[in-house]
């Protein structure tokens, strides 16, 4: 009885000490894979926090008296992956903010991250012991389906890497370094593949499917 107790009492504290630490899954998948898309709805559905690498960069390049503006706007243009310290930096106040608003808002989608070795040792580095990562949520489709969706997405979106010339080299950024970023964690049992190249409904209900296996 007392060893019961005890048992459910340290249960509920281990909970209470998770609940406490930010338990993170990684969107990652091509551009136009649907990252973005899905990460919307989730947010409908789940409670989860998404926090774009990609948004959070674009913020950065507009916020009037950022030292970083106009290197990241060089980088974004050629879809080259920024340096780490400026992405961790704006994810991990963006969690920071995000948890001291609100205590209960612990789980973050994030997505866009980590795209590289580089990026992924920043987060090794700062993140270790401060965050668990679930998984990595991997949007996987091919490279005409994300090339379409892009330019598509170009004709409104006012991006300027939405557009043949940036996509190019953002495909190749994607295959040589996120690629294997993603294999990692597939070595890890980390990974849970979504086939992107299907309707929207389609893909979310994958999504959900792994979502609800997972909490
Ligand atoms: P990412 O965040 O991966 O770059 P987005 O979510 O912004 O991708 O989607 C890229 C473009 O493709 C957007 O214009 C979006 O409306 C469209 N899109 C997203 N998912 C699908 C889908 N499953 N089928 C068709 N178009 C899609
Ligand atoms: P996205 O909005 O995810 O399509 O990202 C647009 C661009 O932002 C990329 O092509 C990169 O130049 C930059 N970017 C996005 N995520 C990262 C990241 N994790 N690390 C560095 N640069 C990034």
């Amino acid at each position: 009885m007392i060893g019961n107790v005890s048992q459910r009492v340290s249960s509920l504290l281990y909970r209470v000490s998770l609940m406490m630490k930010p338990q993170v899954v990684f969107v990652l998948g091509g551009p136009g894979a649907g990252k973005g898309t899905q990460c919307s709805k989730i947010v409908e559905n789940y409670s989860y926090t998404h926090l774009s690498a990609g948004d959070l960069l674009r913020a950065e390049r507009a916020r009037e008296g950022s030292e970083f503006g106009q290197l990241i706007a060089n980088y974004i243009k050629e879809g080259k992956i920024v340096p780490v310290e400026i992405t961790i930096n704006l994810l991990r106040k963006a969690m920071e903010e995000t948890m001291e608003k609100d205590a209960k808002k612990f789980r973050f989608l994030i997505d866009g991250f980590p795209r590289n070795e580089d990026n992924l040792q920043g987060w090794n580095t700062v993140m270790d012991g401060k965050a668990d990562v679930k998984f990595v949520l991997f949007f996987d489709c091919s490279n005409e389906v994300c090339i379409h969706r892009c330019l598509e997405r170009g004709k409104s979106s006012g991006r300027t890497d939405d557009n043949r010339e940036s996509l190019e080299k953002r495909i190749q950024t994607y295959l040589q370094s996120t690629r294997p970023i993603i294999e990692l964690y597939e070595k890890h049992g980390k990974v849970r593949t979504i086939d992107a190249s299907r309707s929207v409904d389609e893909v979310f209900a994958d999504v959900k499917a792994v979502l609800d296996k997972e909490d």
